[in-house]
């Protein structure tokens, strides 16, 4: 069976395997804020054999937000991140894509990163068990979570290096890019290690992490531990030195972290140290999307706003002062639509916290 026959043959499973009950339609988040089928786990699944330049198809395979949540519902396991994944990689091999997703790329090519910027590099081969890889949205967009995250290591003795040279790949594999953008940053990364002896690698994004510790098994696997921050901090809570306070936060699971990589009791484990944790409506492995996912916020921030306005409430009715999140991505997105809401990145509420 050739290539193309066999992606058919597997078309036509996702489409059998779906029993089209519907019992995923209400709990997705952009069907929640639109109420279109085609804008549904369902209606996307039905639609996701097609392959043609038009608006609402489009729409409705490159909107998914790859949440996830929609598969915690389903009786049948259907896989509808990997589907829309798959099938995003047709629709893009064709460049049948929206224009911002399709600039998107064209940076990844001319600059190594999504956004287009030349990000300050940093490189070493100096002896270490440590690397530090800050990711793209830390270092170009949000730098007080790479400033927070170096305060906060330096302030627990921590012997590490930062390395960064380009993105994972994490944004190109999830819109339907080729993985030729994450192959070159493995490699860099296998190279980093052997120069280094580094035995594990620490990241601030989830998607980074999902990507370097999950994806990039493709490629045969990187020799180390990656670790979220998270993970490090809750397993080193002896060398935090914090001041406790009398405030109430609440915490957004991001996606990525919660239901594709199952981190929720880490982050929580490191906030009670400081504070008192209220949980939201949608939590843990049931979080709501904060509308950023997927590369939605690229091109169809309608949607995002709407899906995030969602989430905000949710977070605003706990009473909490703060909302605390552990993703540069979810931070960038949730801040900007926040209504009145303070929002933190877990590691800037953190090193806000450390005893002098
Ligand atoms: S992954 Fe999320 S946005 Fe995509 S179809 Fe499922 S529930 Fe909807
Ligand atoms: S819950 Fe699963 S089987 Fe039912 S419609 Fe959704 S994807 Fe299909």
């Amino acid at each position: 069976m050739s290539g193309s026959e066999e992606y058919t043959k597997s078309r036509e499973i996702w489409n059998l395997k779906c029993a089209k009950c519907g019992r995923c339609i209400q709990i997705c988040p952009t069907y929640r804020v639109t109420k279109w089928e085609h804008l549904s786990p369902r209606g996307r699944i039905i639609l996701s054999p097609y392959t043609e330049e038009d608006a609402e198809l489009v729409k409705s395979i490159f909107s998914c937000l790859t949440c996830g949540i929609c598969e915690a519902a389903c009786p049948s396991d259907v896989d509808v991140t990997e589907i829309m994944e798959r099938t995003r990689e047709r629709y893009t091999k064709q460049r049948i894509l929206p224009e911002r997703h399709l600039r998107l790329l064209d940076n990844m090519v001319k600059t190594g990163n999504p956004y287009g910027d030349e990000i300050e590099m940093y490189e070493t081969d100096d002896r270490v068990d440590l690397i530090y890889y800050p990711g793209c949205t830390s270092l170009a967009r949000e730098k007080e979570i790479f400033d927070s995250t170096v305060k906060i290591l330096d302030s627990m003795d921590v012997s590490f290096e930062v390395e960064f040279r380009y993105c994972c790949g994490s944004t190109s594999l999830r819109i339907g890019g080729d993985l030729s953008y994450a192959e070159k940053n493995y490699l860099r990364l296998k190279d980093v290690l052997k120069k280094t002896g580094a035995k594990t690698i620490l990241v601030n994004c989830p998607g980074c992490y999902r990507t370097i510790k999950r994806d990039y098994e493709k490629f045969g696997g990187l020799n180390a531990d990656v670790l979220h921050i998270t993970e490090f901090l809750s397993m080193n809570t002896d060398r935090l030195r914090l001041k406790k306070e009398n405030l109430k936060v609440t915490f957004h699971d991001s996606c990525h972290l919660a239901r594709h990589m199952g981190i929720v009791e880490e982050p929580r484990k490191i906030l009670s140290l400081v504070a008192d944790l209220v949980e939201p409506e949608n939590s843990k492995m049931d979080s709501f999307c904060c509308g950023g996912g997927g590369g939605v916020r690229v091109s169809y921030r309608d949607l995002t706003r709407a899906v995030r306005k969602v989430r905000i409430e949710q977070l605003k009715k706990t009473g909490a002062e703060i909302a605390v999140t552990s993703c540069p991505y979810c931070y960038r997105n949730l801040k900007n639509g926040a209504e009145g809401l303070s929002i933190k990145d877990l590691t800037t509420f953190i090193a806000e916290r450390l005893r002098k």
